[in-house]
């Protein structure tokens, strides 16, 4: 073993750039070299790869975004993409890639390990903390924490006028932004991709808490919920809430961007060096995650093809302080 391959795929989150500081130290450490592509596995195909040493990644531990850039790559869903892919790593004498990224840049990896025994491991770096095999996502963290900054300035101004507002997090598939910012900004509703709610619920809900209090409220509602997102239970709730001044604020990409938080750094930090451990040890397909507090290998496939389950303890303790 002596160099590794390092990638930043598909949706970025803040604190990828410290996992790439991660492995390229650690890497360093151990005496081996890091050539890293720019623009995920797109530019593996273009050949956009270079040398990274210590010195090329000081100063971005505490920037978002990341400075290998990322892409999505159609091409490399083929089978004649994937090939070429291992014939520009094998052509640069990599041993093994690290794929920081989501669960559709594992799928990728987990299919050029076992096509062209190219060894592969992945550093879980998402926002929606939705993967399988890990406690926590890099990126999650800052997701949540800039969204909870946000919702505390909706709320002194919907405090101020007594509105009621609704206001949509990121979560097509997964609530996990929605329940925890929920809790932390003590919205009167949480609504989530796995409780495909009805309208009719939201209304009376509602209505119940409206009934209660006169002070604003703030419903926190993730865009893969079942009412279609903010703007449309905004339409279709309108007539039942007519004397209510509703606003409508969708937080967007602001929840992916910043820099990162000090819990994101460290855990970036900590599985950044466990995934080159894992290569120099020679696993493969394999991604490197913290459970309890301990650094756990699990299989690819299991982390991109299990979506990981909200906790349901949380979820009541939500319902409970509402
Ligand atoms: P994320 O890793 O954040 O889930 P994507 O799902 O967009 O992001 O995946 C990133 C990239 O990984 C894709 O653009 C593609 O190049 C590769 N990829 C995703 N799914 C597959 C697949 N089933 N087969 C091969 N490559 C894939």
């Amino acid at each position: 073993m002596k160099t590794i391959g390092l990638i930043t795929s598909g949706g970025d989150s803040p604190g990828m750039n410290a996992a790439v500081r991660s492995v390229v130290r650690s890497s360093s450490y151990n005496g081996l070299i890091v050539k890293a592509a720019s623009r995920g596995y797109q530019g593996v195909l273009d050949n956009d790869i270079r040398e990274l040493d210590s010195d090329s990644v000081s100063g971005i531990i505490q920037r978002g975004g990341t400075i290998l850039k990322t892409a999505r790559c159609k091409e490399f869903h083929t089978a004649e993409g994937r090939e070429k892919a291992a014939t520009v790593l094998k052509s640069h004498e990599i041993d093994a890639l690290i794929v920081i990224g989501g669960d559709g840049s594992f799928r990728g990896a987990d299919l050029l390990s076992n096509e062209h025994q190219m060894p592969v491991i992945g550093i879980p770096a998402t926002i929606d903390n939705d993967l399988a095999g890990t406690d926590e996502t890099i990126g999650y963290d800052t997701a949540l924490n800039t969204a909870m900054v946000a919702i505390d300035k909706i709320r002194d101004t919907a405090d101020a006028h007594d509105r009621l507002f609704l206001v949509e997090v990121m979560g097509r598939d997964v609530g996990f932004i929605a329940l925890e910012t929920g809790i932390s900004i003590g919205a009167e509703l949480i609504l989530l991709p796995e409780a495909q709610t009805k309208t009719e619920e939201v209304i009376s809900s509602l209505k119940s808490i409206l009934k209660e209090q006169i002070r604003s409220s703030i419903v926190v509602v993730a865009e893969g919920n079942g009412t279609g997102g903010a703007w449309n239970l905004a339409d279709q709730i309108k007539d039942d809430f007519s004397k209510y001044d509703m606003k409508v604020c969708i937080l967007g990409h602001i929840q992916r961007g910043g820099t990162p938080t000090a819990r994101d750094r460290v855990l970036a930090s900590q599985l950044g060096h466990a995934a080159v451990k894992a290569a120099i040890e020679g696993h493969t397909s394999v991604m490197v995650g913290v459970v309890n507090n301990q650094i756990k290998l699990s299989p690819l496939k299991m982390a991109s093809s299990k979506k990981k389950d909200i906790d349901y303890d949380t979820l009541e303790l939500s319902k409970i302080l509402q």
